[in-house]
């Protein structure tokens, strides 16, 4: 490609609106121009990046034994109610019309569309396993479309959803999937980690997701420092320690403790430290009033708990709502609590020996309270503490530590949750039908190249990694109106061509200084700058762009050099898992 004809604006200002450096440099090197909010065309120069990243999923999704297809981006409603999310998606779901008047979706994901396809045309456990993916536009109506491609409203993603007989067939294709995943980061130049995650809105459980270690990135990790545990902040969990353990069980006693509602000023004034208290939190869940016990200096992590009480709307109760529960806000409390209210429980909280809560009556606490010698009921004991770093790993007992990711990928076990409500059965081989067990499969590609940029990128512009840049290598004549150095150029362009490398040439009529100021920001990893003194001296300079080394070579070598550092470059970011045979 030449420089001069290449369809890119690059600009010297930062746009007002890119609060992230992925964003400022996108824009800023013309890989993407905006075009209504969350609303994005890619450029050329970004365009041949994305086409790379889709590249290695497609090697990595085939080499692991999944095939591709082409799902349409308009759904009809039917799919979606046969389903249930036509109704529960929310406004996120682009909901259309056409000509006939009959409801349509432009599709945010396509579990509906791919189980349909397959109850169509599988019918025996002989055509099972089976994994198919795409790589397609997709839309979702974000309320926030914000940072660009990371998080806008249309965006191209690969979603692969795998096909099984039964639980063990899923583990397989799961494992399969993550090491193709770990194989395409790796290959990316990501930085990442995959970590345990809730599923979320898409159902079924077993999650993973591969997270980008970024200060930027929205989600927070928890991660072990003395094991492979690690989990979204919305997931992790927190070994127990319950405090007491051992201790003679004392009678239970009301103490009066007049306008003192928090656990640190009970703490300072019964003298009783804040791990041996139970906090009290009443919710309304779906409308309904719900009581939730955690041990006094932990925090409720409400992901969890709207999981475990599998509702869709959870909001602290109001004082009104927490005496028509029967009791006093602020001295709430389990011992005595009325039947009909559902009482769930922290992990620690049942195994806690003279704990101190509140006692329902204004003014008064009780101390000395135990859950097993029958003092309160619990109806569900689940984990339900948001955990944070320094806390105890669930895995090893070390330490956790706290980091921030973009989340580019994630994988699920979906089990049968899509193939029994639409129907996607089989045969067996004993002429029994079941539901196939399914997975599905997405890597945000868009976002994994704003990841990249975040991760690689410098105060002059991006750093490529040479297996997604969209240029290899740039040559730099740096005096267009010298014919000799502009046919040596042109010479060693095409060389470089005809050797497999994916070469350009900045052949426009500009002073060095723009060409080296363009060649930074755009971040292609290798330049071969063509100077002044070239014909004198027979040497041209080879710049890396990651290190800014440069390499003095003799212009016969040039070629060869490039090759060489090219390969060196890609074998730095080889796979880590091999594929399995056919
Ligand atoms: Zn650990």
């Amino acid at each position: 490609m030449r420089m001069s004809r290449l369809l890119s604006t690059t600009l010297r200002e930062t746009p007002a609106e890119a609060e992230i450096v992925s964003h400022q440099l996108m824009v800023r090197a013309g890989l993407i121009q905006k075009v209504a909010l969350g609303i994005y065309t890619y450029m050329p120069v970004g365009w041949r990046t994305l086409k790379k990243i889709e590249e290695i999923i497609r090697q990595e999704m085939d080499g692991f034994g999944a095939q591709e297809l082409m799902m349409p981006i308009v759904h009809p409603a039917e799919l979606w109610l046969e389903s249930g999310r036509w109704h529960v998606y929310g406004k996120e779901l682009m909901r259309m019309k056409d000509r006939y008047d009959r409801d349509f979706l432009l599709a945010p994901t396509h579990e509906e569309v791919i189980t349909s396809t397959i109850r169509q045309c599988i019918r025996s456990y002989k055509q099972l396993p089976l994994m198919a993916y795409q790589i397609q536009t997709k839309f979702r109506d974000e309320r926030r479309p914000r940072f660009g491609v990371m998080r806008s409203r249309e965006f191209v993603m690969k979603d692969c959803y795998s096909f099984d007989r039964d639980e063990a067939g899923l583990d397989i294709s799961y494992e399969k999937m993550a090491q193709a995943y770990s194989n395409v980061f790796t290959r990316c130049g990501l930085n990442f980690r995959p970590v345990a995650a809730d599923s979320g809105a898409i159902g079924g459980s077993g999650s993973h997701e591969y997270m980008a270690l970024s200060e930027v990135g929205e989600s927070g990790i928890l991660f072990c420092t003395q094991c492979d545990y690690a989990a979204t902040d919305e997931f992790a969990s927190v070994a127990p320690v319950p405090t007491g353990v051992g201790e003679e069980m004392l009678p239970m006693e009301a103490v009066h403790t007049p306008n003192c509602k928090s656990v640190e000023e009970l703490s300072v004034l019964l003298g009783v430290p804040a791990n041996r208290t139970v906090k009290t939190l009443c919710y309304m869940a779906d409308g309904v009033p719900v009581v939730v016990l955690i041990r006094g200096d932990r925090q409720v992590n409400e992901v969890k708990l709207q999981h475990v009480l599998d509702c869709y709307e959870l909001v602290f109760a109001t004082d009104d709502e927490v005496r028509a529960m029967g009791m006093e806000p602020g001295y709430c409390g389990p011992v005595g609590l009325r039947e009909d209210i559902k009482i769930v429980a922290d992990n620690e909280v049942p195994l806690m020996v003279n704990h101190e809560c509140g006692d329902g009556r204004k003014d008064y606490h009780l101390i000395h309270v135990n859950y097993q010698r029958g003092d309160y009921r619990i109806d569900t004991v689940a984990d339900i503490a948001l955990v944070s770093k320094g806390a105890a790993c669930p895995c090893c007992g070390g330490t956790l530590d706290f980091a921030r990711g973009i989340e580019v990928g994630q994988i699920f076990k979906l089990h049968t949750k899509y193939s029994e409500k639409l129907g996607a059965r089989y045969v067996d081989e004993n002429g029994q039908e079941h539901d196939m067990v399914m997975g599905c499969y997405g890597i945000g590609v868009g976002r994994t190249m704003a990841a990249v940029i975040e991760q690689h990128h410098d105060a002059h512009g991006i750093i490529w990694p040479i297996s997604i840049a969209p240029f290899e290598v740039e040559v730099i004549p740096v005096n267009d109106r010298d014919e000799w150095l502009m046919a040596e150029s042109e010479k060693l362009y095409k060389e470089l061509q005809k050797r497999g490398c994916d070469a350009l040439i900045d052949d426009r009529r500009e002073r060095p200084g723009v060409k080296f100021n363009d060649a930074d920001l755009l971040g292609f990893p290798l330049r071969v700058i063509m100077g002044k003194k070239c014909r004198e001296t027979g040497m041209a300079e080879i710049k890396i762009r990651a290190t800014g080394e440069v390499l003095e070579v003799a212009l016969t070598e040039v070629a060869d050099r490039v090759c060489e550092l090219r390969q060196q470059m890609f074998a730095a970011l080889q796979a880590p898992y091999q594929w399995p045979e056919e």
